[in-house]
């Protein structure tokens, strides 16, 4: 008489043949601290030592940026071409030039709103210092003479930067975080990393999805209350960043002066709140959600549907009123607390 396969063996033999035991991805994360900003990172993976090998390029990669583009540091590379300036050009990376490429290309295209001159002005104001504080017209005025843009001197050849005038500062703030963010994405992919999340400070990339095959849910901040949101959003395989006037800040008689600076005046921009920019390309996403921000709403809205590389772009204005491209809603997800 035959025996009867116990159910033990069953399960066994069905694990076996489907793969199933082999493909349960457990989530494993990570949080540091780099480019001023807390950074989570959280990855799925059905190997740990992998899992541990994609959180360290994801943090090398955020460092690398960091250690080349802080410029109050006196030996990366954005402080030897300050220093520079006027003097003579500067060899720089690979990736500092493809940086600085990216970010003059979208200066142009967003008509100078995005200006990466602008740290001369940046500094007149002190975000991010002990006493930030408004800074005199005049000063202003002066530092502003020195933010176009279309002086720079790049040599491809060379990989060399010049900029040929004193009192010239580069400040890639703007961009750094976007670029190091496709960096580490790039260097998930190739350890065969299919789902993860990358968020530095709003700043998030949705590779793959959720352990229960869901997209990633992203919650866009309330500018005017820290514990709220003013949307929930979802992706897959693409970036998700946002800026906006509550990052850093100062207020002096009821007014509130923030970081991003308008290139037209100097002065912190007025017409927006915040802006989310959804593309593939974090690079392109940060750029833009900066750059957005000082165009505006009604502007800004407009020049988005204009560029093929952005999939969705939403702008909440000083009011708190939402203005969004008409594919925003393929990106909005049930507002209820995720997993
Ligand atoms: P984000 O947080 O990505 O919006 O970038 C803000 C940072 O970009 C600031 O802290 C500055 O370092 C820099 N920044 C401010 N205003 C501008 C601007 N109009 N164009 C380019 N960079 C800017
Ligand atoms: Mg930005």
């Amino acid at each position: 008489m035959k025996k009867i396969p116990t159910v033990g063996l069953i399960m066994f033999l069905l694990f076996t043949l489907t793969g199933c035991e082999e493909q349960r991805e457990i989530k494993y994360d990570r949080d540091f601290f780099a480019m001023d900003t807390y950074i989570t990172c959280q990855v799925l993976s059905a190997d740990e030592e992998l899992a541990e090998q994609a959180l360290d390029a994801v943090e090398t990669a955020f460092m690398q940026i960091d250690r080349i583009t802080n410029r109050f540091e006196q030996n990366a590379e954005i402080s030897a071409v300050n220093q520079n300036a006027g003097v003579a050009p500067v060899k720089v990376s690979e990736d500092f030039f493809a940086m600085v490429v990216a970010a003059l290309e979208w200066s142009d295209k967003t008509g100078g709103a995005f200006n990466i001159l602008i740290g001369g002005v940046m500094d007149l104001w002190g975000f991010g210092s002990e006493n930030p504080a408004v800074p005199d017209e005049q000063a202003i005025k002066t530092a502003l003479t020195k933010t176009d843009c279309h002086k720079i001197i790049l040599d491809a050849k060379q990989s060399t930067i010049y900029l040929p005038e004193k009192g010239m500062v580069m400040d890639l703030g703007g961009v750094a975080k976007g670029y190091a963010t496709d960096k580490a994405v790039a260097a998930l992919k190739k350890l065969g990393i299919k789902n993860a999340l990358i968020n530095a400070g709003g700043n998030v990339y949705a590779l793959g999805s959720r352990a229960d095959g869901t997209p990633w849910k992203v919650g866009v901040q309330d500018p005017r209350n820290p514990q709220g949101i003013t949307a929930l959003l979802q992706g897959r395989d693409t970036s998700l960043i946002s800026s906006g006037d509550y990052q850093r800040y100062f207020e002096k008689n009821g007014i509130r002066y923030h970081h991003i600076l308008d290139p037209a005046n100097g002065y912190p921009a007025r017409l927006s709140s915040g802006t989310t920019v959804i593309s593939p390309s974090s690079t392109i996403a940060d750029i833009l959600s900066t750059a957005l921000f000082v165009k505006g709403p009604q502007a800004g809205i407009a020049l988005a549907e204009s560029f093929a590389e952005v999939n969705a772009v939403m702008i909440i204005d000083e009011e708190g009123r939402i203005f969004a491209t008409g594919d925003l809603n393929k990106y909005m997800a049930e507002q209820q607390p995720s997993p």
